[in-house]
């Protein structure tokens, strides 16, 4: 079972992965956006673990719920909505238990990125997050971690030679094609901290 302190650990190493990355999350981003996709999530993902190390939510849902929260008020790019929705509804999806199981994270994590193709108004095959996020949570099962993340990395990849369809690389038409996308690349980076904390 995965209780608060799973998730706020999930949380605090994508923050520190995403520190790590943040220079190539935004050199993806010159090509085919506006160079900030690193600094975007950078800033979002510091906010949420100072203000998961202020008051620490109790439950795996709040977590997620005030993580969303937080990316939503602070990054200001389609980014910050995006996964802010993601979060913020597999949070609500996973209620007020105390801990949850695979199968519910399956559920809730399903729950979240549905929203974020709602919200954006995309499908994979786009070049956007959701082609790595689809894959991760098909492959996560009842709580397969290690074949999310490998998931999600392949869909990231495999977003290169795609025309983008959504989001600023849309504007380039056939020149997005031989980038891969940065948004489908941090995805996969959350992807590999909910492996690490699990791990
Ligand atoms: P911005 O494009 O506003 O500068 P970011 O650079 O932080 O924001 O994020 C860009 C990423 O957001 C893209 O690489 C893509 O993965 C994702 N994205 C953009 N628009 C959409 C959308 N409509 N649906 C899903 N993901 C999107
Ligand atoms: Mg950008
Ligand atoms: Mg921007």
């Amino acid at each position: 079972m995965l209780d608060a302190d799973f998730f706020r650990r999930w949380m605090t190493i994508a923050a520190a992965v995403i520190d790590r990355e943040a220079d190539r999350l935004t050199e993806l981003d010159s090509p085919i956006g506006d160079a900030d996709h690193g600094s975007n999530m950078q800033r979002g993902f510091a906010v949420v673990r100072a203000s998961l190390d202020k008051e620490p939510p109790d439950t795996p849902g709040a977590v997620l719920m005030l993580a969303g929260r937080q990316l939503i008020s602070t990054v200001g790019g389609a980014s910050g909505p995006l996964y802010g929705t993601l979060l913020r509804r597999a949070g609500k999806a996973l209620g007020d238990a105390a801990e949850v199981s695979g199968a519910d994270l399956a559920r809730a994590l399903r729950t979240g990125v549905d929203a974020v193709a709602a919200l954006g108004g995309a499908a994979p095959g786009d070049k956007t997050m959701l082609d790595a996020l689809v894959p991760a949570v098909d492959a996560f099962g009842e709580g397969d971690f290690t074949a999310a993340r490998a998931a999600a990395e392949h869909g990231a990849e495999a977003t290169i030679p795609l025309l983008a369809r959504k989001g600023r690389a849309s504007y380039l038409g056939e020149r997005s094609i031989g980038h891969q996308d940065p948004g489908a690349t941090s995805s996969a980076l959350l992807f590999g901290a909910l492996a690490e904390a699990a791990g």
